[in-house]
């Protein structure tokens, strides 16, 4: 049975909540089922942060939930949720559901939950009580279900209590949850960042053993995953705990050797973008995952290239090839899209154009539309100690510079 914490034992206010997730809640009690308003949202609130979309838990099924809304979408296949939209917000509505089958039926049990070898939950769509569902979430802080109409908080896994304790804990036995599915791996450093918890000891413990488990898991999902750890305005903080448990060889494997080979500079450049994306989130300003991914590989390709060059290729050609061959090894592990990973090469082809400013060359790089992210990066380069004989400075007048300047700069290049 669940903890109950009325609305004089928590901090969390409804009218705090978003007025849309209120409404659909209050609409699926009044036609008769049971629903709360759950997961990160709660959580986020109760740490009186800005919840990023709101979550919506039922003892309605999907096409129950479709029923009562006009404007109601089903999606997904692996398992069906319904999407309430309202403009531009929508509210995610998904019915209760169990991680595992009943134990004594097995024909539904060999149906539902198909497990490969190491125990990976490959489909988990079975539906269940409240009491399931909250087992089933992966920590303790993301398993909190509020009524608004009772203004009550349902704790099955004292979650607020780890709260109070700025603690990330696994429901359940975390070696055996982390089998299930290793990416809660990735969100236990990613919520320990975002929220400067801690990994409570136990949930830690197994991650460095288990990190390699992240090896089997769809190259597409990691893609997301990464971007919400380096993209969630921590992610210098999220890189370190990456790093303190295993888990940055298994998602960036030659940036992780790069790394290893020269920490002073491979660390330091890293350290740098990271800390300089999370002050652009910070300032509202964009990012992209193309700069972040090229600076994130740009370490491991002194090296590809020198192995080119040593069977024999020249310079430029080597340089060519070593990119795309780290960048295709990359998408191996994290599915990084063509849109992407052109800006990416872009970015770095600049890096060899930069240099080259007689005659007109100067003027038509200040014309590519790729220039300021190949400056930028240029910068990056030189912040992590890389000589470049001043090439960022002289980059830095010439676009301040009048057109005399510039024409007398140009000449002055020896
Ligand atoms: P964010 O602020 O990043 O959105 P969140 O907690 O809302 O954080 P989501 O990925 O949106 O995270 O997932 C919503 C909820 O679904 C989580 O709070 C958790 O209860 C549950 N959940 C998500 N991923 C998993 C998983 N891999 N295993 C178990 N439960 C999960
Ligand atoms: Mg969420």
């Amino acid at each position: 049975t669940p903890e109950i914490l009325s609305s004089r034992q928590h901090s969390l206010q409804r009218n705090a909540i978003s007025r849309n997730a209120v409404n659909v809640v209050q609409r699926l009690q009044q036609a008769g089922y049971e629903a709360y308003v759950v997961g990160g949202c709660v959580r986020d609130l109760l740490l009186d942060l800005d919840p990023k979309d709101y979550d919506v838990a039922t003892s309605a099924t999907p096409e129950q939930v479709r029923a009562e809304f006009r404007n109601a979408r089903v999606i997904g296949r692996r398992f069906k949720l319904v999407h309430v939209h309202f403009g531009r917000e929508i509210i995610e509505v998904a019915t209760f559901r169990a991680n595992h089958p009943e134990e004594d039926d097995e024909e539904e049990a060999s149906h539902l939950a198909a497990r490969n070898e190491s125990g990976r939950i490959l489909r988990d769509n079975v539906y269940g009580t409240l009491d399931d569902d909250a087992q089933r979430r992966d920590f303790t802080i993301n398993a909190l279900y509020y009524d608004p109409t009772s203004e009550r908080i349902l704790d099955h896994t004292h979650g607020v209590h780890d709260i109070r304790n700025r603690l990330i804990r696994l429901i359940g036995d975390p070696e055996q949850r982390y089998q299930e599915d290793p990416v809660r791996m990735l969100r236990a450093v990613r919520f320990a960042a975002k929220l400067d918890f801690e990994i409570e000891r136990h949930s830690a413990e197994p991650i460095a053993e288990l990190a390699d488990l992240l090896d089997g898991i769809p190259s597409a999902r990691l893609f997301d995953e990464t971007l919400k750890l380096f993209l969630g305005g921590k992610a210098e903080r999220t890189f370190e705990l990456l790093l303190e448990y295993d888990l940055f060889a298994p998602l960036f494997p030659a940036s992780a050797a790069a790394l290893e080979r020269n920490p002073e500079y491979a660390g330091t450049l890293i350290r740098n973008a990271l800390a300089n994306t999370d002050l652009r989130i910070q300032q509202g300003k964009p990012v992209t995952p193309a700069f972040l991914f090229a600076a994130l590989l740009w370490p491991a390709l002194p090296a590809r290239v020198l192995e080119l060059q040593d069977r024999g290729m020249p310079p430029i050609p080597a340089m060519q090839e070593a990119a795309h061959d780290i960048i295709w090894e990359q998408c191996q592990r994290t599915a990084i899209p063509k849109r992407f990973t052109i800006p990416m090469r872009e970015i770095w082809d600049m890096q060899e154009r930069l240099p080259r400013r007689q005659g007109r060359r100067a003027d038509q790089l200040l014309e590519n539309p790729r220039f300021r992210a190949g400056y930028d990066f240029l910068l990056l380069r030189e912040s992590a100690g890389e000589k470049t004989g001043g090439l960022g400075d002289w980059w830095t007048d010439y676009q301040e510079a009048s057109d005399s300047d510039r024409r007398s700069m140009i000449r002055n290049l020896s």
